[in-house]
């Protein structure tokens, strides 16, 4: 690990590189250091059925326990692990104990991970995914893959034939973040997903903003129309929650039920009693 030789300037790093680019250098070897020393790992976030109220699934959220800084949000490190490549090795790592953590689950619940663009481009990510099911013992009708409008804007052959090849198996095909992209209608035209999942940015607003309302009323509505469950994100009162069970929305996930929590505290998620909504 690279260390201030206390003259304020770093060995490994040649002269005339900018600040910036030092400290994603450091950021980086610390994400390698912290992959041996089995530092990441996946928090899980409960998702509800609207209309019984039940938790259905838990989406798998990486989490970095930094001896030094703490827990570490995935915004701060994802960009460059995408950038590095070190995501696949992550992305591998999250499949792996979703997978594994998933399996000892009841056999109703699911468990949805997170893909990146860049996951996508790496010839072995149908291999991880068998690999990980089948060492898991999980169900392939359990795992949820999330994946954003960005995997589709590369809309190569390639990307698309994964996708078919990851249903092909039994995983259902989530678009996550929908409605932030450029065309998020053409990508439901492009690949039947099962899910959408209905941006934070929509949900936060809607009991404020009537365009929301009418946003999430659409999104709703196609959901239906299409077959495709729809999952409101970021839900964080009641109010809110009672507005998506007015309009439809199949499942909702926030703080109003949970945070995301270590594996270890799934089963007593799965033990809160369902919300009381005033009707
Ligand atoms: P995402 O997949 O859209 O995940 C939802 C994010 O919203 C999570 O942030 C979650 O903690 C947060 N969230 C959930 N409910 C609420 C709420 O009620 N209020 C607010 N303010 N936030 C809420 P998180 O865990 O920081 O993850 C951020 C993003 O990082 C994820 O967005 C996903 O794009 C990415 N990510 C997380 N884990 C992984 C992973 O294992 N692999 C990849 N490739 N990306 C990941
Ligand atoms: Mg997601
Ligand atoms: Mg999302
Ligand atoms: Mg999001």
């Amino acid at each position: 690990r690279a260390k201030a030789d206390g003259r304020g300037t770093y060995r490994f790093f040649e002269t005339g590189m900018d600040a910036r680019a030092q400290a994603r250098r450091l950021l980086e070897m610390d994400m390698r250091a912290a992959l041996q020393r089995d530092e990441f790992q996946p928090y899980y976030q409960p998702i509800r059925d609207v209309a019984s109220d039940r938790v259905v699934a838990f989406e798998a959220l990486l989490r970095w326990n930094h001896p030094e800084r703490g827990l570490i949000a995935p915004i701060n490190f994802i960009p460059l692990a995408e950038e590095t490549g070190l995501i696949v090795q992550l992305g591998e790592l999250v499949l792996r104990g979703a997978c594994a953590d998933a399996a000892t689950w009841p056999d109703d619940i699911c468990v949805a991970v997170n893909l990146s663009p860049v996951q996508f481009k790496n010839p072995n990510l149908i291999a991880s995914v068998t690999e990980a099911l089948r060492n898991s013992g999980l169900a392939a009708r359990r795992l949820e893959l999330e994946i954003t409008e960005s995997v589709l804007l590369q809309n190569s052959e390639a990307t698309l034939t994964t996708l078919h090849d990851l249903r092909a198996m039994g995983v259902r095909i989530s678009l996550d973040d929908f409605g932030t992209g450029y065309s998020s209608l053409s990508y439901l035209r492009s690949f039947p997903f099962d899910k959408i999942k209905i941006d934070r940015s929509f949900v936060s607003e809607l009991v404020t903003r009537e365009d929301s309302v009418a946003i999430i009323r659409a999104v709703t509505g196609l959901g239906r129309s299409l077959g495709i469950v729809t999952t409101a994100e970021g839900v964080e009162n009641d109010a809110q929650l009672e507005l998506l069970r007015r309009e439809g929305c199949t499942q909702a996930q926030g703080y109003l039920f949970s945070k995301p929590r270590p594996a270890a505290e799934v089963v007593m998620m799965l033990e809160q009693p369902p919300l009381r909504v005033s009707a």
